[in-house]
């Protein structure tokens, strides 16, 4: 594990296997008699490692990042040799303990309202889950859970075209139906318009559906736009709709005072959930679920069977009733050795010098003649493609930077993923990889620029 994080820049960031081969190479049925552990361990060495696609890398621009550090990977190594299951405080009273102060931690850290209470779950898409079917109930005097949706039909959620695809599927598996989600336009700069979402809300109680949720991104996936919570929050306040937002990869930028205009409004809005296991050096899994009204979530949810009956339970916190899983990794472990190892100071340096490596970057992208901006650089990401002078026909375009993204990341040396904006084929490069520094981000500059220049 030590010489690995040594000598990652070394390895081919994005895996070349073709699909099957690793397969291929796995036994077709399990060994009868136990194998020496030097074997499995080789075989792991030749058949696993090469088809890792390397998020650690420091140059892994792709996605978002899903960030480790050395104090979440010890602590990681601790969880898993405990090997505790924290359903309930009696499972392991500590396991709720630290994560009820992180979750307290967290919300200092990134300023969520005072008395706000929260939950670690796995993934933002869990989250968000727990929150429409939170909101659901909560407008339904929690008849859903009881009876089933007769008289509870017709209902709406709303979010802008540029909401992550865990909010449809979530609305999916709520029992509202895709279909009614609706996707509220963008201005210039891919943030939802109020106006349009008033204007949504009222069509729609006109022709007989309840409006139930909103939910706002804080950092869309495609662009990290930021949509305007608090004129959002306003408008759910005066309709009586939950507010949900969305603050996945950008949430965690929230522990630096100069972005914390990002969630202003946020004491209007219901819940919020952010992944610090994106960008807050802590492993996968790790999701901050945080909520106005947890008795609500509570109620949602819990559920007690005599089997789950403990003397202390209304006296402790049971997570296991403030979600949808029954058994629950430690996942507060890793939080608490992070930001102890790097203090909240430490936590801010990074991301604060991530941010800058984007908009260093931006800026050259920007003057570069053969290259545009597609969107404004918000946080640690960076919206671009290639446009070479008087080539305009947006079919050779799109094509073109679909072929300069094959090429990049096949190279093993970068990798890089792309998105539409407004139609348009769009490069995104990210530049919040827990390691990275200036220089590598430079070599994948040097890359992308030396490939777009073959493809004359
Ligand atoms: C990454 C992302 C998600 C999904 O996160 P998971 O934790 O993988 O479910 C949701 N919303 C936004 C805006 C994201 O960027």
């Amino acid at each position: 594990m030590a010489d690995f994080m040594e000598s990652i820049r070394d390895l081919p960031v994005k895996s070349a296997t073709k699909p099957g081969e690793i397969l291929d190479r796995l036994e077709s049925a399990p060994p009868l008699d136990p194998e020496p552990f030097e074997r499995i361990f080789e075989d792991f060495q030749s058949i696993v490692l090469p088809g890792m696609t390397h998020w650690q890398h420091p140059s892994f621009h792709a996605y978002f990042p899903a960030n480790s550090s050395p104090p979440s990977l010890l602590a990681e190594m601790l969880t898993a040799t405990l090997g505790a299951q924290c359903m309930s405080w009696a499972t392991s009273p500590a396991a709720t303990e630290l994560e009820e102060r992180m979750i307290e931690w967290l919300r200092q850290m990134i300023g969520v309202p005072t008395g706000w209470s929260g939950v670690i779950q796995d993934t933002a898409s869990t989250a968000t889950l727990c929150s429409l079917l939170t909101a659901r109930e909560q407008a339904t005097g929690f008849g859903v859970n009881r009876s089933g949706f007769a008289g509870n039909e017709h209902f709406r959620v709303y979010c802008s075209a540029e909401a992550h695809s865990s909010v449809e599927k979530a609305v999916r598996i709520a029992g509202i139906g895709g279909e009614n989600l609706v996707r509220i336009p963008v201005d210039n700069r891919f943030a939802l318009r109020p106006a349009d979402l008033v204007a949504a809300i009222e069509a729609d109680r006109t022709s007989g559906f309840r409006p139930l949720a909103v939910v706002a991104t804080v950092g869309t996936t495609g662009s990290t736009a930021v949509d305007p919570v608090r004129a959002i929050g306003e408008i759910c306040r005066r309709e009586s709709l939950w507010l949900h937002v969305d603050a996945a990869f950008a949430g965690n930028a929230l522990i630096l005072p100069e972005m914390r205009w990002m969630a202003d409004g946020l004491e209007l809005a219901d819940s919020l959930v952010f992944n610090p296991h994106k960008w807050l050096l802590t492993n996968f899994d790790c999701s901050a679920h945080f909520v106005k009204d947890p008795a609500a979530l509570v109620r949602t949810f819990e559920m007690t069977p005599e089997y789950l009956k403990t003397a202390e339970a209304n006296r402790v916190k049971n997570y296991r009733d403030w979600g949808i899983q029954l058994g629950r990794r430690f996942r507060a472990l890793k939080l608490w050795f992070v930001i102890r190892s790097y203090g909240v100071a430490g936590l801010q340096a990074v991301l604060r010098s991530h941010i800058a490596l984007a908009r260093s970057l931006a800026v050259r992208i920007d003057r570069h003649t053969d290259f545009e901006l597609m969107a404004p650089t918000v946080v640690a990401l960076v919206c671009f493609r290639c446009h070479p002078a008087g080539v305009d026909d947006p079919i050779v375009l799109d094509r073109l930077n679909e072929v300069l993204l094959e090429r990049v990341n096949a190279s093993g040396r970068c990798y890089i993923s792309h998105t539409r904006l407004a139609g348009l084929y769009t490069l995104r490069l990210h530049t919040g990889q827990t390691q990275v520094t200036a220089a590598d981000v430079d070599r994948s500059w040097e890359l992308i620029c030396t490939e777009a220049a073959r493809l004359g």
